[in-house]
């Protein structure tokens, strides 16, 4: 329990005390009023106070308003020990909310527990914890097994496993060694290891996602806004319903029935049908609903930045899927080099020379393949053009390393390879000096991923690429992709998915699924983008809604699930407790519900509803 959570059960607990002692007082009239505000004042103080400014701000209908009405008019009547009731079970419907909100939240935060405490920095041979904020770039830190790796970083000695599963929701160790790459948040499990960091704490991996986590929820979804927009025709609603409910029959009463008016017994009835009609269990289990929701796909390794994204995905029926990085490995082999006149290692090293400075995979795998250290001194000019290649400038000649458009757009022909695979072509001093045949491997989940995708209610499902027709046509072919669109430039993407923007449904929504690397534009256009946050770049990252940890794309249709259950359970609660506040409403207009009655039905069906948002947390192996 925070502070004010604490001070707030000192209030319920003196004023609960205070009630019992003054009923038990044989005590009335004014003596009994001024005894019985004492209690009231402590435990309602606040709501009178918001009320009042909510009436100064014209924001009269809220639940403040609701709850000082009601409790005023039972005082009004002389049932002082109600009135005080009332507001004191309202305020204990609301610690406990506030309690079961930021517990869920703990809860969320301790599940995926990443953050780390402290960095190990060896200083003459002896290690000292330091605030993982104090270290500065390109420090050697030690990890010992058991510790998290507080930085992102390359390992410089040593090798050991890593249990990534608190970011990818993978249970399978990592291996890795010297040279590899690693990122915070990780848990390492067997060898002692040093790492180079090369980013600060704040840009690394575990304060990215902490940060996502933190934002997630205040990007508020339809069906909270819906909460709004409800309240905003259901309060003033009921409260002239309630009006109504204390006048007409009385008035029908005494002037067409000529009956005794009972003005109390209504007025009662009225004030009884006011705290019914406050929605507090709607107006808590929505966004907890969503906010467990968020922290259910989380545990799996799907990171979704807004309850508004989480709904989308409840209705996606296209997926549109870049090929490179995120249906395939990004991690090419080089098959051959062909029609080369300089020797083969030459051509190569000029490739990689070239690509030296970008991160698109192709250019990562060329420089692997070079197996030499790259002198980067040698390389100026370097210009990097989107779905064509790279022309750069190795030893002052110029080279131009890309495919078939990029040899035409430098008015060079080049030759055609009758291989599967894709080709990099090479020009060097404005002359054509043959081919790179590359090849890359399709993700072994990415078949299922397909499979599950329809199963999860996906009606079509697109393939866009930049790279060859002959490649591209054969991925989709063996993944079962029902449109393949190929040789596209970054910008032809974005237009090919605005046309399948045009043609779907409007309750439909269209998911693009990207590395970033040449697809970042559309991954901000499409009603949903998901990216591949381990392989893919941090415009992505930045540019996606949805962040896949482990790249594995068998997540998307896990994610839709998450999405849909998480949907269903918000609606459940929304028909739920509006249901029951109808029945309640009903009840209390015939008078056979009393105040008691009201306050135990809200309680009630708040604690039901907060209990069934947090089964959203809880998802099933998917
Ligand atoms: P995808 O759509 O499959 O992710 P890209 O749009 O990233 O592919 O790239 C499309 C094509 O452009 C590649 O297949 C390659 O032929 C060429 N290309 C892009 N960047 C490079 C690069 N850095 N070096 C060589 N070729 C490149
Ligand atoms: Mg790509």
């Amino acid at each position: 329990m925070n502070k004010k959570q604490k001070k707030m059960l000192a209030r319920i607990i003196i004023s609960a005390a205070l009630i019992v002692l003054f009923s038990m007082l044989p005590i009335d009239g004014y003596v009994e009023f001024v005894l019985f505000m004492v209690p009231y004042l402590v435990i309602g103080y606040d709501i009178l106070k918001k009320a009042w400014k909510g009436i100064l701000n014209r924001q009269v209908f809220d639940e403040n308003f609701l709850m000082a009405v009601a409790t005023i008019g039972a005082i009004l009547l002389r049932d002082y020990k109600e009135g005080v009731a009332v507001m004191l079970f309202y305020q204990i419907g609301e610690l406990f909310q506030s309690y079961a909100v930021g517990k869920s939240r703990r809860n969320i935060s301790e599940l995926m527990d990443i953050r780390p405490d402290y960095a190990n920095v060896e200083t003459d041979g002896k290690l000292e914890k330091v605030d993982p904020d104090e270290v500065a770039v390109g420090t050697i830190i030690v990890v010992q097994p058991g510790e998290k790796i507080p930085i992102d970083g390359i390992v410089t000695e040593g090798k050991t496993s890593l249990n990534t599963s608190a970011l990818t929701g993978e249970s399978l160790p990592r291996e890795v060694a010297e040279g590899d790459e690693v990122i915070s948040g990780c848990i390492n499990m067997s060898g002692l290891i040093r790492i180079r960091t090369t980013k600060e704490f704040g840009e690394s991996t575990v304060s990215k996602i902490l940060e996502l986590m933190e934002n997630s929820s205040s990007l508020k979804s339809r069906s909270e806004n819906f909460i709004s927009k409800f309240a905003k025709y259901y309060t003033p609603a009921v409260c002239y319903g309630a009006l109504a409910l204390a006048f007409l029959p009385p008035l029908v009463r005494m002037i067409f029935m000529g009956l005794s008016p009972m003005w109390g017994d209504w007025i009662y009835r009225a004030l009884t049908f006011l705290v019914i009609s406050c929605p507090c269990a709607l107006v808590i289990s929505i966004p907890l609903g969503f906010f467990a929701g968020i922290g259910g796909a989380s545990k799996a390794g799907v990171l979704v930045k807004g309850s508004n994204y989480l709904e989308a995905l409840s209705q996606t029926k296209t997926v549109v899927f870049d090929k490179t990085g995120t249906m395939t490995e990004g991690v090419f082999e080089v098959n051959g080099v062909h029609h080369s006149k300089m020797a083969d290692q030459k051509l190569l090293e000029y490739a990689a020379l070239a690509e030296s400075a970008s991160s698109h995979p192709i250019s990562k795998s060329l420089q692997k393949a070079c197996q030499k250290p790259l002198d980067r001194t040698r390389v100026t000019d370097i210009e990097e053009i989107g779905g064509n290649g790279i022309t750069a400038k190795v030893d002052g000649i110029p080279v131009a390393v890309g495919n078939a458009k990029l040899m035409e757009r430098i008015g060079v022909t080049p030759m055609d390879c009758h291989h599967v695979g894709t080709v990099v072509h090479v020009a060097v001093n404005g002359e054509y000096e043959g081919h790179i045949l590359i090849s890359d491997r399709i993700k072994p989940h990415a078949k299922q991923a397909i499979e599950n995708l329809k199963k999860a209610g996906v009606t079509r499902t697109v393939m866009l690429t930049g790279d060859r027709k002959r490649v591209a046509d054969s991925v989709a072919a063996e993944l079962g992709i029902d449109e393949v669109h190929s040789e596209l430039l970054p910008a032809d993407k974005v237009s090919r998915v605005e046309e399948l923007l045009s043609k779907k449904g409007e309750k439909e929504t269209l998911a693009f699924v990207g590395d970033g690397i040449n697809d970042a534009p559309v991954l901000s256009r499409a009603d949903i983008g998901i990216a591949m946050g381990a392989m893919g770049s941090d415009a992505a990252i930045e540019a996606a809604d949805i962040v896949l940890m482990d790249d594995d794309p068998l997540k998307i249709a896990t994610a839709i699930r998450i999405s849909k259950r998480c949907l269903r359970i918000v609606y459940e609660n929304i028909y739920f407790a509006i249901g029951i506040k109808l029945i309640c409403l009903l009840l209390g207009a015939l008078g056979i519900a009393n105040m008691w009655m009201a306050i135990f039905a809200d309680v009630g069906v708040m604690i039901l509803a907060v209990l069934n948002a947090i089964r959203t947390l809880f998802v099933k192996n998917m």
